[in-house]
């Protein structure tokens, strides 16, 4: 096998093309070597490596070793270099890459091969002392926090001690004597938490190196990464081992991070940040609040410091060149690491940068209206789970709002929630359902599941790359980041700014699109979908074969999803109109009535009201298709939950307290969800049904009367055989002709039933014959499939998930192999016995991309989901259909 792959020096052995072995990182600085661009020389040592790596029980094949030694061979001979010389040392950095990016989430080492020799060389051929001890303190901390597993508190304690022993406010101050008794102080703490010293061989150093940035795949905070981004376990990460240059050789050097795009708002312009003498990290961990790139930035921010564009004309002029070059070359906005040593510009990173999904919207809009993309690479350029967060509502412009201090506007979206000054913390409220404002002065991966339990994040320092930034907008959460004038204590559990101190547990309000940190919560506002949004949704609104309905019970949710564009309802569960005030009581009455004639008494007290639902529905709807489900819950759901309960239906049906007490005990059921529920109570009491079928004739009769078109289409929930669907339909089919009767009228409508149970599939063949349509249901269809009760599942699912049991959680993404395979199956058969019949889904995955993507390809008509979720199905469903 080739394990290595170089690049520098003009040429690459690989390319983009190359990223499931080298990883997006190796992948794009070989590309970037090939293309002519300056690229420090390296070579990547392959994702292929990993996954042996692991299988050897974390050691390394014996052929690795010259490969790899002919990777530093390589970069000696362009660098004119050696790894581990006395003079004019080789340094290197090792750093991880997998093939999707994972922002921070694994480990990287810079300035590896000094030791207390190369030191001194690399101070001569800088002709700079202090430059070569602050890499060699550098690469101390990092190696002994990476490779060695220390605590890098330890590190930060003594830096810190350093410079306020001689009163230093930044790192620069240092100088090479303050340097050296440091590095003398580090390596005193490496000797004391490890027992041995801090190791000088070059060659051990490498190894170590690559070693802890394989192992670096499997920590947790990666795991968690990847089960949070869908990202397989197996992928393993590639090792990219590269010459070192130095940003932090003095006033002509420096270090930043660039995106070809505003990431937030997608304009069209150069947004970034550089520190001057410093190294790529220092920016990204927030050490020091960085400087604006373009001199544009620096004013709109109002910030004092130059811009790199006013203190490094030159320099920047090249730099300004490669953005173009990079974005004409990957056709999207790239998120660039570069570092320049005494005036030469150096490139360290592309990538396809994240982005708000505002942003990306934008983006690809402008791409294609400028021609770089077409309409189709637009739509599937944008994630459609990432439409959630343009969703949901943004601050009231005309609420008050008590600003309590201003920092960077790091991901936009408002955010209203109770104080959490650490992770686990705010894990904790999350899971109370509180919601979370996760407060620190900056934040690092550990942070990682605080960040996505959080509504929101606000830190103290930072800027607009740092971790806390990149995270929030790559998880969609708004951000408020390097809101300097907070003091964070977090052992005091308090934050203090302006005089006043807010404590755990307070709210406050975030928006992350202006910076704005307000104490309280602020009022908000429905966001407006217009623009680009309206663009690209009509641009997959045309490229999409099925049609997208909600699952929608009030008016009020039926408003929202036809705004959001759907197409009908997929699903209107009647059951959740029973809940009402007036209403609980009479389905109370009905459920404990003694006999039939008790049941209809109370039925008919339902029915009108039933009919003034369906009535408004028909409205909102009309033209559209509307599926009505009828009765489906265990009516144990509408038992009396106390005395008070049974007093109001005692006195609502004339029936003594203590005998409606024996009858709802009569009523328990061990395993409701498997119980008498669904067309069983139709079968069992069929006046039931009887009712609904009423009512909702009636209604449409009474609106089609208005000249509303109505498409009611009744559907049998919980059907496992053709005689139940028959008998069903029968009685459906009795009372329409009574209604139609009655009001010397008639209206078109259809009949059919939900598949959700492993037999209905079976048997979908004859069921077909009573069914214009079928609905899979596949909540209750995973449920039934798997033998799995979603509410129970929270237990163990997650680790069935880990151990790759099941490669996802099959009630948020269809279970192809098993539930799909039914699906399919069930399709197949119904259009069999009946080639017109209408098929569609239901169930919560019709709201989920690859679901969706499923249900296009077994050829359903539509997809049903949530009002909330129905953009991001049109989406989807025009990306499977493309
Ligand atoms: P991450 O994936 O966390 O961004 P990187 O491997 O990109 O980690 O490295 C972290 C930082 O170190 C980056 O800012 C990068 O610019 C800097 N860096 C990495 N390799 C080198 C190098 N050979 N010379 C100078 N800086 C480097
Ligand atoms: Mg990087
Ligand atoms: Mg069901």
């Amino acid at each position: 096998a080739n394990w290595v792959y170089k690049f520098g020096g003009g040429k690459a052995d690989g390319g983009t093309g190359d990223k499931n072995l080298l990883g997006g990182k190796g992948a794009n600085l070989a590309e970037m070597a090939g293309i002519g661009l300056p690229v420090p020389p390296g070579f990547t040592i392959t994702t292929e490596m990993c996954t042996r790596f692991y299988e050897l029980g974390e050691t390394f094949p014996d052929d690795l070793t010259p490969e790899v030694e002919a990777g530093l061979d390589h970069i000696e001979t362009i660098t004119e270099k050696r790894f581990g010389a006395p003079e004019n040392p080789l340094l290197v950095s090792v750093r991880s890459g997998a093939r999707a990016s994972m922002p921070g989430m694994m480990d990287t080492v810079l300035n590896l091969g000094l030791n207390d020799a190369t030191v001194e060389g690399l101070a001569r051929a800088a002709g700079d002392e202090r430059f070569a001890w602050d890499s060699y303190r550098r690469f101390i901390q990092m190696y002994s926090d990476v490779v060695l597993g220390l605590d890098h508190y330890l590190f930060e304690d003594a830096l810190e001690i350093a410079k306020e022993d001689k009163g230093y406010a930044l790192d620069t101050e240092l100088t090479a004597e303050d340097l050296k008794a440091l590095v003398r102080r580090y390596q005193e703490i490496v000797a004391e938490a490890q027992g041995d010293p801090f190791p000088q061989d070059p060659q051990q150093q490498l190894w170590g190196g690559i070693r802890a940035v394989f192992a670096s795949w499997n920590t947790e905070r990666a795991k968690v990464y990847r089960r949070l981004n869908d990202i397989p376990h197996d992928w393993g990460t590639a090792v990219n081992v590269q010459a070192m240059v130095f940003g932090n050789m003095g006033d002509r050097s420096a270090t930043g991070v660039a995106f070809t795009r505003d990431p937030s708002t997608g304009e069209n312009a150069t947004y970034g940040e550089f520190l001057i003498n410093a190294q790529g990290e220092d920016v990204v961990a927030g050490i020091r609040t960085p400087q604006y790139l373009t001199k544009a930035g620096k004013d709109a921010a109002g910030a004092d410091k130059p811009s790199m564009e006013e203190a490094m004309p030159e320099v920047y002029g090249e730099l300004a060149k490669v953005f173009d070059l990079l974005e004409s070359h990957y056709r999207d906005m790239q998120d660039i690491e570069f570092t320049v040593e005494e005036g030469t510009l150096w490139l360290l990173q592309t990538r396809t940068g994240k982005r708000t999904a505002s942003a990306a919207l934008k983006i690809a809009v402008d791409m294609a209206a400028d021609g770089i993309i077409s309409e189709e690479e637009a739509v599937c350029r944008i994630d459609p789970k990432a439409l959630d967060q343009l969703l949901h509502p943004t601050l009231d412009p005309d609420a008050k709002r008590d600003v309590i201090a201003t920092g960077l506007p790091a991901s936009p979206g408002a955010a209203a929630g109770v104080i959490a000054f650490t992770a686990d913390e705010a894990e904790r409220r999350a899971s109370l359902g509180e919601d979370v404002l996760l407060v620190r002065i900056e934040t690092s991966p550990e942070d990682i599941h605080g960040m996505h339990a959080a509504t929101g994040i606000l830190t103290a320092r930072g800027g607009m790359t740092s971790h806390a930034a990149v995270v929030a907008r790559g998880m969609g959460r708004p951000c408020v980041s390097g809101a300097g004038t907070l003091q964070v204590d977090r052992d005091a559990k308090t934050m203090t700014v302006g005089g006043r101190t807010f404590k755990e547990g307070e709210l406050l309000t975030i928006d992350g699109g202006t910076g704005e940190v307000m104490a309280g919560e602020v009022a908000t506002v429905q966001p407006k979908l217009a623009g680009d949004f309206a663009t690209l949704m009509g641009w997959a609104d045309a490229h999409r074969r099925m049609k997208v309905r909600t699952n929608a019970e009030t008016p009020a949710e039926c408003r929202t999803a036809r705004e959001f564009g759907a197409e009908g309802i997929g699903l209107c569960r009647t059951e959740h109109m029973f809940f009402d005030a007036g209403r609980i009581t009479s389905v109370r009455e009905m459920i404990l009535a003694e006999d039939e004639k008790g049941r209809r008494a109370a039925l008919e007290k339902l029915r009108p009201e039933q009919r003034g639902d369906f009535e408004q529905i028909f409205r909102v709807m009309a033209g559209l298709p509307v599926t009505i489900r009828l009765l489906d819950p265990p009516l144990h759901e509408f038992m009396p939950q106390d005395d008070a309960d049974f007093a109001e239906v005692a006195s609502a049906s004339g029936l003594a307290v203590d005998k409606l007490k024996r009858r709802a005990a009569e009523l328990h059921e061990f395993n409701p969800m498997l119980g008498h529920r669904g067309c069983r109570l139709g079968i069992t009491y069929p006046e039931i049904y009887e009712m609904q079928a009423r009512a909702i004739f009636e209604a449409a009769l009474t609106v089609s009367a208005e000249d509303e078109a109505v498409l009611p289409e009744i559907m049998v929930p919980l059907v496992m055989s053709p005689g139940e669907l028959a008998t069903i339909r029968k009685l459906i089919e009795k009372a329409a002709e009574e209604v139609f009767a009655e009001m010397g009228s008639r209206i078109d409508y259809l009949v059919g039933t939900m598949i959700e149970l492993p037999r209905a599939a079976l048997r979908a063949n004859d069921i077909a014959s009573h069914a214009e349509f079928f609905s899979f249901g596949t909540n209750d269809l995973t449920q039934t499939t798997l033998g799995i009760s979603r509410d129970d599942a929270g237990r163990f699912l997650g680790q069935y998930v880990d151990k790759g049991l099941l490669p996802r959680d099959p009630f948020v993404s269809i279970d192809e192999a098993g539930v799909g395979e039914l699906v399919e199956l069930a399709a197949e058969r119904g259009r069999a016995t009946n080639p017109d019949i209408k098929l569609g889904i239901c169930g919560e995955h019709g709201g989920d991309p690859a679901s969706i993507a499923f249900c296009e390809k077994t050829g359903l008509a539509y997809v049903s989901c949530s009002p909330y979720r129905v953009p991001i199905a049109r989406l989807a469903a025009a990306q499977a259909a493309l």
